[in-house]
């Protein structure tokens, strides 16, 4: 068996690693989940996509007052709100401590589901996502009153995939027993 697949095997291979493996999945994807509720609906409602050039992936994070690029070591999920005391390292304009909230919110919501749900570890993976497009779009609903439509047309994409999983992967922890 190849070096990947053994790795995979040991990160799946108990509750807790499971749930480790998860939590720092969690942290990352809630670090983009931060850049999806602020910049979908400016792209996506009120068409910054095509005049300013603006997408989920460009440009880089920026602080939104002195509008310097972040560098890599300034975007670290929670750990670099933290270290700059929740201030912007250029011109120390406060940074809301919603960014690392939402950082954590998905790490807890992908450690509990894992914790809870190791057993269909694929039902795991699908729900902690789903879990993930619903807090996303409670985001954007707070903020903007409006509700995206991928919110609802993920709903049944996701009973979908929750059904096929159920039926095939189930049991898939068992298996690899
Ligand atoms: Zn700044």
């Amino acid at each position: 068996m190849d070096f990947i697949t053994l790795n995979l095997q040991y990160w799946i291979s108990t509750k807790e690693t499971f749930t480790f493996t998860m939590i720092v999945f969690g942290v990352m994807v809630g670090s983009f989940s931060n850049v999806i509720i602020y910049r979908y609906p400016e792209i996506i409602w009120y068409g910054k996509g095509k005049s300013e050039g603006m997408s989920l992936s460009c440009p880089n994070s920026r602080c939104p007052k002195c509008n310097t690029e972040l560098k890599w070591y300034h975007n670290i999920p929670v750990l670099s709100w933290l270290a700059l005391r929740a201030k912007c390292a250029f011109c120390k304009v406060k940074i809301p401590s919603r960014y690392p909230l939402v950082e954590l919110l998905m790490a807890v919501t992908y450690g509990v589901i894992a914790y809870l749900m190791y057993g269909t570890i694929v039902n795991a993976v699908i729900f902690a996502i789903f879990a993930n497009v619903i807090i996303i779009g409670c985001f954007i609903y707070y903020d903007h009153n409006r509700l995206m439509k991928i919110f609802w047309v993920s709903l049944p994409v996701f009973i979908f995939l929750f059904a096929i999983s159920s039926s095939y992967f189930g049991y898939y922890v068992a298996l690899i027993d």
